[in-house]
């Protein structure tokens, strides 16, 4: 039988693995030497289940899959490589879920862009309705993710980074600032910043990223 690949969003980031249905009695779970990871479950446990299960096991798949990495580091094996498809989903699940709130100004669901950006989580177009994440973020903790994704549909409100700006994130996620440090302190040079609206209104600066300061 043929496993399926499944993602989802935990703790450590994005996760994918592969499901085998079978008639085993428990949920199994193993991390591979090249760090994919399998888990296999008889054909009645519902799948709701089986990715609570894997959530559980975030930190556990995590650690071995580091493991594994340091102990092949002479061939320099990086993680497994977190797919576009697999990327998109996890973050358009987080998009979903934060939206509502949203649509009550009005806000048209955004188009979600995913690039690999060197200095930006991501980035908002409010007069285009897009929402720009940097790819890097799949692998960083789904509460990091939505303080990107709320950071951003707050720009479709307020364009840029004044009071009104934080009052209006704080409204929306209280506890922003503990997600933000959390997500910048594995990479401190690496700040939080987006495009500064319009593209017309920022000439050829668009690739020099404005960094948030507060
Ligand atoms: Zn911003």
């Amino acid at each position: 039988m043929r496993d399926r690949e499944i993602s989802i969003s935990c703790e450590t980031g994005i996760i994918t693995y592969h499901l085998e249905r079978k008639r085993v009695k428990n949920l199994n779970l193993r991390v591979r030497r090249d760090g994919q990871v399998f888990v296999s479950a008889a054909p009645i446990v519902p799948i709701g289940r089986i990715n609570a299960f894997v959530m559980e096991k975030a930190a556990f798949i995590r650690r071995a899959q580091e493991r594994f990495a340091r102990m092949e580091q002479k061939t320099e094996r990086p993680l497994p490589e977190i797919s576009d498809e697999a990327c998109r989903a996890a973050f358009t699940e987080i998009m979903e879920r934060v939206y509502p709130a949203f649509q009550a100004y009005g806000i048209p669901m955004p188009a979600l862009r995913i690039r690999n950006m060197r200095s930006r989580w991501g980035s908002c177009l409010y007069g285009k309705g897009i929402i720009t994440l940097n790819k890097q973020l799949a692998r960083k903790p789904e509460a990091c993710i939505e303080y990107v994704v709320v950071h951003e549909f707050c720009h479709f409100l307020v364009p840029n980074h004044s009071r009104d700006f934080y009052a209006l994130l704080s409204r929306h996620l209280p506890d922003w600032k503990e997600r933000r440090d959390r997500l910048n302190r594995e990479e401190p040079e690496t700040e939080q910043s987006q495009e500064s609206g319009q593209r017309a209104g920022t000439g050829t600066q668009n690739e020099s990223p404005e960094r948030i300061d507060s």
